[in-house]
């Protein structure tokens, strides 16, 4: 990975740190107005956001489309093509498994993943790969630590998940329309 740090966060650990000056805001649904979207619907686009940021975040802006790497098998992969289309092929993937909720959404935990490898076709394979690959982009201690919370359990409320899907949506709409990174000299983070 040539690109190993998220851009224009202020904290890698949470992707509620990822725009501090984005206040909460109303989410678009195709719900009935008046109608709040249930928890499990909010966990679906939470991680619909996420994925999108995550796959992002670990890509370059290289010839008009975005290219990201695999964090298992290292494969090259385009993410976001020069028509702006999202590849299928390229996934978020994480490290200790999504059912575990406390990382299901964990900066540190989620990293960009062909579909093959986080199809876990070869699990332990797959997951070898990817301790040793994780190690490199984050620490080994960074890693132990995810192991180390995986056993924690929680249950995310209605305003955590809001947060994440307005946070990633911010940075996946920024990122976009500043592909090449704000001009030198500009400081701040201003979604
Ligand atoms: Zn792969």
């Amino acid at each position: 990975m040539t690109n190993t740090t998220p851009r224009k966060t202020t904290n890698p650990r949470t992707a509620t740190n990822l725009g501090k000056t984005i206040r909460p805001r109303k989410t678009t649904h195709k719900l009935r107005s008046g109608s709040k979207p249930t928890l499990p619907q909010l966990v679906k686009r939470a991680d619909a956001a996420f994925s999108r940021y995550v796959r992002l975040r670990d890509a370059e802006y290289t010839g008009g489309q975005w290219v990201g790497q695999c964090i298992s098998c290292q494969r090259k992969l385009v993410v976001i093509d020069r028509d702006g289309h999202w590849n299928p092929a390229v996934n978020a993937g994480h490290y200790i498994s999504r059912g575990r909720k406390v990382l299901r959404w964990d900066d540190c935990n989620v990293n960009s993943q062909c579909a093959h490898c986080n199809a876990w076709q070869d699990k332990v394979k797959m997951l070898r790969d990817y301790r040793r690959n994780l190690c490199l982009k984050i620490g080994e201690n960074a890693v132990s630590d995810l192991e180390a919370q995986a056993v924690m359990l929680h249950k995310p409320t209605r305003d955590e998940l809001l947060e994440i899907i307005t946070d990633a949506k911010a940075y996946v709409s920024f990122t976009l329309a500043h592909p090449t990174g704000l001009p030198s000299g500009t400081t701040g983070l201003v979604y």
